[in-house]
């Protein structure tokens, strides 16, 4: 059996087309363009690819969108202050400071700074609450709202169904929890201290993996049939490691080798799409929506503050 590929680049351009004509119809009735302004401290090579990424869809949906950089040794006092200036500016509509942010910084406390309306991110404290008592009027983390975004385009069914999520982070596992348990879906959460986690994974109809370990999901761990969401993004660069999770993919195989270095998931592909029903690659599984959501986010907070209910 081969799984069928869940395509989350499609599924991504599907919810940018969305948020662009519902940003162009906002801009119509009030004449206002969602504003999306991204923090970055240092710079730290692969927060830069990502924030160039949100930067470059923002513009494309139609978004006003603003980088502003800090220097690596940038003061708390002064971070928290540009925070604060992004906070009271009306054209801001949503605003996230990328992390990792440098050691000397506590990102708890720069989470804590941005104000719940504007926190696209969905890591405000305030917003977290609202996911867990079921309240939706808050903002929801991108990454698992761009899982359930898959799921729904692919018509997987979730009530009644087992789901075990792999990984209990903050911006992953347990907002994914919650978004899974109202869509009414037994849910089991893995961690690096689960017992048989080969065992327990096996019993999922849908699987989710949000790790960071290259590979960790085999086919041992996929029940026949069941769905298979990869959320892992992890460079490797070991030639062993790169030919064991790059099996049976001869192309990749061949690029990587030339180039020493490649991206995987938490799932070892070849072996899982030999199992599983369905299943997401990386790249261009969950990664492409993830960006595509928060610029829904922030629509979204802009509606919202324009009284509008969106
Ligand atoms: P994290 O390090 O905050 O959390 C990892 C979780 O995995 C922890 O709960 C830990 O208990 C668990 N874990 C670690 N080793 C384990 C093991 N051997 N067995 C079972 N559980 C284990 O990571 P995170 O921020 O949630 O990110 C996880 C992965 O998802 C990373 O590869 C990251 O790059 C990726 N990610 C992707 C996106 C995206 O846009 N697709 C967004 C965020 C994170």
């Amino acid at each position: 059996m081969s799984a069928t590929i869940l395509d989350g680049r499609k599924v991504a351009a599907a919810v940018l087309e969305r948020v662009r004509d519902r940003a162009a119809a906002l801009f119509e009735r009030t004449g206002v363009r969602p504003g999306l302004t991204v923090v970055l401290v240092g710079e730290n090579p692969a927060s830069q690819v990502y924030v160039r990424n949100k930067t470059r869809r923002a513009e494309e949906a139609g978004f006003v969108s603003r980088l502003v950089a800090l220097p690596a040794d940038v003061t708390r006092e002064r971070l928290l202050a540009a925070i604060d200036e992004l906070a009271t500016d009306r054209s801001v509509h949503g605003m996230l400071v990328q992390l990792p942010v440098p050691e000397h910084l506590d990102p708890r406390e720069i989470q804590r700074a941005v104000p719940p309306e504007k926190d696209v991110d969905g890591f405000h404290p305030l917003n977290a609450g609202r996911l867990l008592l079921g309240d939706d009027d808050g903002l929801v983390p991108c990454t698992p709202l761009g899982v359930i975004e898959l799921l729904d385009h692919y018509g997987i069914p979730l009530e009644g169904r087992h789901a075990v999520i792999v990984g209990r982070s903050n911006i992953v596992g347990k907002p994914l929890l919650h978004l899974l348990l109202a869509r009414h879906a037994t849910v089991t959460i893995c961690h690096s201290r689960t017992a048989d986690l080969e065992a327990t994974c096996r019993q999922a109809d849908v699987l989710v993996a949000a790790v960071g370990v290259p590979g960790l999901i085999r086919g041992g761990h996929v029940r026949p049939g069941a769905v298979v969401i990869d959320v892992g993004i992890n460079a490797i660069e070991d030639e062993a490691a790169g030919r064991d999770l790059l099996e049976g993919q001869a192309r990749r195989l061949e690029r990587f080798l030339a180039k020493g270095r490649t991206l995987v998931g938490d799932v070892h592909f070849g072996e899982v799409r030999e199992v599983a029903g369905a299943v997401t690659p990386v790249p261009g599984g969950v990664g492409p929506l993830t960006v595509a959501l928060l610029l829904q986010n922030t629509l979204q907070a802009a509606e919202r503050q324009l009284g509008e209910c969106g």
